[in-house]
């Protein structure tokens, strides 16, 4: 909806020179306004809250890039506009903090717990059950309680519908894999979607893990650590679950120092810096192009634009 009909770039890196290997491609979500696909859910939502009637709107950040997106469409709706944010991830995200309050929304520290986006979460439910009357809560994943995770989904799933369109297009068939990065899992959500029924389709998820994986012995959920903020969440949207589970998915890990590699990689040879955590589905094509097919169509979902992150960039990537 949002997308120029040209945007869908392209990239052919992966090719052997003699023309062999897979054909990669990226859905551009992050021409979207904001630079993110997170405004296709913050748009559909502010829609449905205007159409109940509420007045006010509620929502909680880690990052900020969601309370950003959230500030946006109220500064666009006239409603007003409160986000939740850990007191921590304000001192570490000051510039989006500066960005929501200059889009008039209040930003509210929260100080308890772990003072991160866990917490967040939690005053923005509480903020909702008390004040469900007047005020909608703009959910930022395919998380959180029903029909938040099937709502959300429905938002994004534009994604893939307009991959499958621009893939008839371009090509005249289905892509063969589509891979995704996920945080809470609404990009990835929103790229499968259309594709579920089509099991000849593969669907890829890569998550973040951070320094390496590892796990607390006593099976509690420990603080997560990534480099993208936005993969910065203990937790994954049920329908992610349900897709894993099934086998209809497969999900794996990239490092730290695997998505800054792929940030630096892509930024050169396409003109496109992309958002860390996008960085991370990227980086995964390292390790899934040598066992593709000649001719093999991979679409990449470029979720968002890489600006917000130079500045973690810096302190990790010599240039
Ligand atoms: C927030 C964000 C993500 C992670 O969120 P999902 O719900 O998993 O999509 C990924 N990429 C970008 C650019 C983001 O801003």
């Amino acid at each position: 909806m949002w997308q120029r009909p040209d945007s869908y770039g392209r990239f052919e890196h992966y090719r052997h020179p003699n023309g062999e290997g897979p054909h990669i491609y990226l859905k551009r979500e992050d021409l979207n306004h904001a630079g993110a696909h997170k405004i296709n859910n913050a748009i559909g939502q502010v829609l449905l809250a205007k159409h109940l009637g509420k007045k006010r709107i509620i929502a909680e950040t880690g990052a900020g890039q969601h309370g950003v997106a959230t500030a946006t469409v109220c500064a666009r709706f006239g409603l007003q506009c409160l986000i939740y944010m850990g007191a921590q991830d304000m001192e570490r995200q000051a510039l989006n903090v500066f960005r929501m309050r200059l889009l008039d929304a209040e930003v509210r520290a929260v100080h308890s717990g772990t003072t991160t986006l866990k917490d967040a979460t939690s005053e923005a439910i509480r903020d909702w059950v008390a004040n469900v009357e007047t005020t909608h809560y703009i959910l930022g994943s395919v998380a959180g309680p029903y029909p938040y995770p099937m709502m959300v989904r429905e938002f994004h799933k534009i994604i893939g519908r307009e991959t499958r369109k621009e893939a008839m297009e371009k090509w005249g068939g289905k892509p063969d894999v589509l891979v995704a990065c996920v945080g809470g899992g609404s990009n990835a959500m929103g790229l499968f979607d259309d594709f579920i029924k089509d099991k000849d389709v593969r669907l890829i998820g890569v998550e973040a893990a951070g320094l390496g994986l590892d796990s607390d012995d006593d099976g509690q959920i420990i603080e997560p650590h990534s480099i993208s903020a936005g993969l910065d969440y203990p937790g994954v949207g049920p329908e992610h679950s349900f897709l894993k589970e099934k086998g209809r998915a497969e999900y794996y890990g990239v490092t730290d120092e695997e998505a800054l590699e792929a940030f630096k990689r892509l930024s050169r040879l396409e003109g496109i810096i992309p958002a860390l955590e996008t960085s991370h589905a990227l980086a995964y094509l390292e390790e899934l192009s040598p066992t593709f097919a000649n001719e093999t169509k991979v679409v990449v979902n470029c979720s968002g634009r890489g600006d917000k992150d130079v500045q973690t960039a810096i302190k990790y990537l010599k240039v």
